[in-house]
C-alpha cells in the first residue's frame, strides 16, 4: 500500500547511530516529503475509526520527540486533541512519573495528570516500536489517569525485537515491518 510503499522509499538506515552497533531508522527524509507524510498519517490514524468511520478514540499521545512530530497531525486527522508524553523535567504542570529500562540504564518519561479524563480513550502514536519498553511506559501514564490505551500505531516494528509481546491486549498497527 501507500503507506509502506513511502516508508521503503524514505527512510533511510543510518549504522552505527547513536552508538556502535545500531542500525537507526531516519524517518527525516519522509517528513520531508508530503505526500509520503501525509500517506503515514494517513495510516497511522485508521486505528482510530471503527469500520463505519466513527471516531473511537478521544485523545492522541505522541511520545517525545519523534511521536510528537506524527501523533499532532494523526490527532487533527480524527478531530480529537494531542498530549505529549516527554521526557523527565520538561512539563510545567504536575505530572506521573514512570521509569523505564533503556538497553543501558533507565529513563523517566512524565505525562500531565489532567490531561486524560477518567474513561478516555487513547490512541499512543510513535515512529518506531524496538522492545516496547517506551510503549508500555506511555500505557502506564495513561492507565495512571484511569483511562485506557486502546490502540498503538508505528511506522516501523522492528520485528526481531519483539516488542510486541511488551504491549500485551493492545492492539500494535505497524505500517512497515522489517
Ligand atoms: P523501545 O522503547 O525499545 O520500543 O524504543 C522505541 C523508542 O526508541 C521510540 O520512541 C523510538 O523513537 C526510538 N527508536 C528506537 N530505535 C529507533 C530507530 O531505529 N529509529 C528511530 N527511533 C528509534
Amino acid at each position: 500500500d501507500r503507506a509502506a510503499d513511502a516508508l521503503s522509499r524514505l527512510v533511510r538506515d543510518i549504522p552505527d547511530f547513536p552508538e556502535p552497533g545500531v542500525v537507526f531508522k531516519d524517518i527525516t527524509p519522509l517528513l520531508a516529503d508530503p505526500t509520503g507524510f501525509a500517506d503515514v498519517v494517513a495510516g497511522l490514524a485508521s486505528p482510530g475509526r471503527d469500520r463505519d468511520g466513527q471516531v473511537v478514540v478521544d485523545k492522541v499521545i505522541g511520545m517525545e520527540a519523534r511521536g510528537f512530530i506524527l501523533a499532532a497531525p494523526v490527532a487533527l486527522a480524527l478531530g480529537v486533541g494531542f498530549v505529549p508524553v516527554r521526557k523527565a523535567g520538561k512539563l510545567p504542570h504536575a505530572t506521573y512519573d514512570v521509569a523505564y529500562e533503556l538497553e543501558y540504564g533507565e529513563a523517566v518519561l512524565e505525562l500531565h495528570q489532567d490531561a486524560l479524563a477518567p474513561g478516555d480513550r487513547v490512541l499512543l502514536v510513535d515512529d518506531v516500536l524496538a522492545t516496547g519498553g517506551t510503549a508500555r511506559a506511555t500505557a502506564d501514564l495513561v492507565a495512571r489517569c484511569g483511562a485506557t490505551t486502546t490502540g498503538f500505531a508505528v511506522l516501523m516494528e522492528l520485528g526481531f525485537l519483539d516488542g510486541r509481546a511488551a504491549l500485551g491486549d493492545v492492539p500494535l498497527t505497524a505500517l512497515l515491518t522489517v
